[in-house]
């Protein structure tokens, strides 16, 4: 049961979440759930395609534009919509749609562990015609390009004449609304149809985009079952395939349609897609789910997570593993945007939240994923030092706060640019990356040069004070208090990376002497540089406070008066779509965990006492209104012993898009608050922590659990972690021998074999 997500509503809001939910994606392909006859004429729909990555770039209109704003950003383009199905009933031509006649039965199912979602509607028209439906589509994920959709016709009481319209359509536009800043404003338009034609069995559509010129393409073709009167014909930015039968037993129809891009394709897009075609043509839909359903087999093996006795919250942190799968990019072009490829909210641009939200979750499952995540970031290295030299840095790189195509996006700099901590937590996904994988030569041909240009972007923007190293003017992680100095979290992760630079070239210089020798020719590094880093991060300024005994967020944080919460109702929040960023800024609250996630990530920087203390104080001014702070305070409450806690923390996150409690799942999936949800389980209630020393784990359980378990992939390994109320359970699934400790005890893991031991 844990394995399907079912719904039957059809009314108008459940429908538009419903959307995002029944997203379909392989990480460079997305299809938004929609119905392939469309909804009742009154009713909205959000009606997208995706290409991962796939771009317009648009002008920013500034009123007052200052100096190093940027001019344009990149937008996720709503692409060439292949979703369209409509069939038409006896000679009158009664169409099937739910908004006419009677829905006698209707249920939706995705199917997470075959890779597919499946539509079954029983439908009575208007003039007593009954048939039964059933849509079932995939994204593949060994054929890219590949989105397929079949629909089987039965007749429960019709046997007569049935046509069918099927159409791949070019004229498609963007979501907008200009009321929330989560998702564009403007700018629906991105693409012109420049190409549609018929070549034999299949019809093609191809698009560009306005601006960057990239250009998409669609090549569809059909499969029917019974003998049928067919047509194929282009016109218009159309494709439309018309089948005119009898319907006397059931009748399927099988759509194909390849999508393939010039990020990807190069310039002869519709001949690849049309080889793409003609390759999977011997391939039948059963075939092609055979094949999503032995993908899948191997995706779970690592990172299924069992939940004993709450179905509820099982159905949860599957569905967002699944989703996380089906959004993260693949290629150098792609990542993994806010919302994956289930909609348009943040305009398909890439964040912080692939980092420290999601890359952990594929470290430890999908280390491949991970490295590939890893290069997207390295693939716009140049860019990053570019935008560093624009800020007036004279040395280092500065990631953008949000982007798609390597440049900076975001035209709001005090929770947009100022927030330069995305440096610090790209160079943290990469130390994550060694420590996890303790791969040198990866270290040496990408790594290390992150690392290296990340620590001279701390280097340069920061400055001695009174014998400590200052970083000012910066914004954390809170959006609720922006242009700060001496932000902790910046500051603590600025640190780390410093004295990574450092151990780098250390590492590097053992390992290969000639290789670093290359490497600090090609960046100019030099032993006074490398002790420069070392001196600041010894230096770094940690701000601290005696009377409090907790670590401010910045250094006049703890001055500002704090919010009034008890006069602030229920409608007000988030907070940020009902007052001006300046009111919000004069007050001590905070929209998400900042001070508390520099504890998770660095805890050995502070006392027990003074994260637990930091705990107790933020939580009292954190609204969470970013999704992004939940699973924080879930991580850490398990930390300092309070699994209830931390419990009805996770509650918060597990559930988040299927019960769309930020309300706005219809704009996407919340992704950083998926891996959030595999994160609170495994680093918070299996304290799980992957450090220099290697890999650890501290297991409690919620009260009311049973049992959990989840597998770790872990340097070649497959290491079962199974909790129950009383013990723990290790067993080595693959690999070889390793030790890894379990609280502070080390304990050797042989091939083949389990371990049993007392949960604390
Ligand atoms: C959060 C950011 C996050 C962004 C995209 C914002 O609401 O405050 O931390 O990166 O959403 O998910």
């Amino acid at each position: 049961m844990t394995w399907k997500i079912s719904n039957a509503e059809l009314s108008q809001q459940v429908l538009l979440n419903m959307e995002s939910i029944f997203a379909l994606g392989n990480g460079y392909l997305g299809v938004r759930g929609n119905f392939e006859e469309g909804y009742g004429a009154d009713m909205s729909t959000i009606r997208g395609t995706y290409l991962n990555a796939f771009h317009d770039v648009i002008e920013i209109p500034y009123g007052e534009k200052l100096f190093a704003f940027p001019d344009t950003q990149q937008k996720l383009v709503n692409n060439i919509d292949a979703q369209t199905i409509l069939i038409y009933l006896g000679d009158e031509e009664e169409p099937f749609r739910l908004d006419q006649g009677t829905v006698t039965a209707h249920e939706r199912s995705l199917h997470m562990d075959r890779g597919y979602a499946e539509r079954m509607v029983q439908w009575r028209s208007p003039d007593g015609k009954e048939i039964k439906l059933t849509f079932r589509r995939l994204v593949s994920f060994t054929h890219r390009e590949l989105f397929a959709i079949q629909v089987r016709i039965e007749p429960v009481n019709y046997n007569g004449p049935v046509r069918i319209v099927s159409t791949v359509n070019g004229k498609v536009t963007n979501y907008t609304n200009a009321n929330d800043p989560r998702v564009g404003a403007g700018h629906a338009e991105r693409m012109k149809v420049i190409d549609t034609d018929v070549q034999g069995d299949m019809g093609y559509v191809v698009d560009e985009t306005f601006v960057s010129k990239l250009r998409a393409a669609c090549v569809t073709r059909h499969d029917l079952s019974t003998n049928a009167d067919v047509q194929l014909q282009a016109d218009e930015g159309q494709v439309t395939y018309t089948a005119s039968f009898t319907l006397e037993e059931a009748v399927t129809l099988t759509k194909y349609n390849l999508y393939t891009d010039s990020l990807r394709h190069g310039e002869a897009i519709v001949e690849q897609g049309t080889r793409l075609q003609e390759s999977l043509k011997e391939l039948s839909f059963e075939q092609l789910l055979a094949e999503q359903t032995a993908y899948l087999q191997e995706y779970w093996k690592s990172a299924d997570v069992v939940i004993e006795n709450d179905a509820q919250l099982q159905e949860g942190i599957r569905f967002n593993l699944f989703q996380l799968l089906q959004s993260a990019g693949r290629d150098e072009h792609s990542n993994i945007s806010a919302k994956g490829l289930s909609g348009e909210g943040y305009e398909g641009h890439y964040f912080w939240d692939t980092e420290i939200y999601m890359f952990p979750v594929f470290l430890m499952t999908q280390p491949e994923i991970a490295r590939q995540l890893l290069l997207y970031r390295y693939s716009s290295l140049d860019q990053a030092r570019a935008r560093a030299r624009e800020m007036g840095h004279k040395q280092g790189a500065l990631f953008p706060w949000r982007t798609i195509a390597g440049t900076e996006c975001s035209s709001f700099f005090p929770s947009g640019t100022a927030q330069y901590h995305i440096s610090a937590d790209i160079a943290y996904s990469y130390i994550q990356y060694y420590l996890a994988e303790q791969d040198k030569g990866f270290l040496l041909s990408n790594g290390a040069e992150v690392l290296i240009e990340t620590a001279r972007l701390w280097a340069e923007i920061g400055h001695y004070y009174n014998g400590a190293f200052h970083i000012d003017e910066v914004t954390g992680p809170d959006e609720y208090t922006c242009c700060v100095n001496n932000n902790y979290y910046t500051n603590v992760m600025a640190k780390h990376n410093l004295k990574w630079a450092a151990k780098s070239c250390a590492i590097l210089k053992d390992y290969n002497p000639a290789g670093f020798k290359a490497l600090c020719v090609r960046l100019g590094i030099t032993e006074e540089e490398i002790t420069a880093w070392e001196k600041a991060a010894d230096a770094m300024l940690l701000p601290y406070d005696e009377a409090l005994g907790i670590n401010p967020q910045d250094d006049t944080f703890l001055r500002k008066a704090v919010w009034d919460f008890d006069n602030t109702p229920k409608e007000k929040y988030p907070l940020l779509l009902h007052y001006h960023p300046l009111t919000i800024y004069r007050y001590q609250v905070c929209k998400q965990a900042d001070t508390v996630l520099a504890h998770f990530l660095l805890e050995d920087e502070q006392s027990e006492e003074t994260i637990e203390r930091s705990y107790d104080y933020y939580e009292g001014i954190t609204t969470h209104d970013s999704s992004l702070s939940s699973c924080i305070f879930s991580i850490m409450a398990s930390k300092i012993g309070n699994v209830e806690k931390a419990y009805e923390y996770f509650i918060e996150t597990a559930r988040l898009d299927l019960d769309n409690t930020h309300g706005n799942t219809k704009d996407g999936l919340h992704m950083a608050n998926m891996g959030g949800t595999w994160m609170s389980i495994v680093y918070g209630f299996a304290g799980m922590r992957l450090k220099e020393s290697g890999l650890s784990l501290a297991p409690a359980i919620p009260q009311d659990w049973q049992k959990y378990a989840f597998r770790l992939n872990f340097r070649g390994r497959l290491i079962g972690v199974s909790i129950g109320k009383d013990s723990v359970m290790l067993e080595l699934v693959e690999g070889e021998a390793i030790a890894i400790k379990l609280y502070d005890e080390e304990v050797r893991l042989e091939p083949g074999q389990s371990v049993k031991k007392a949960l604390r």
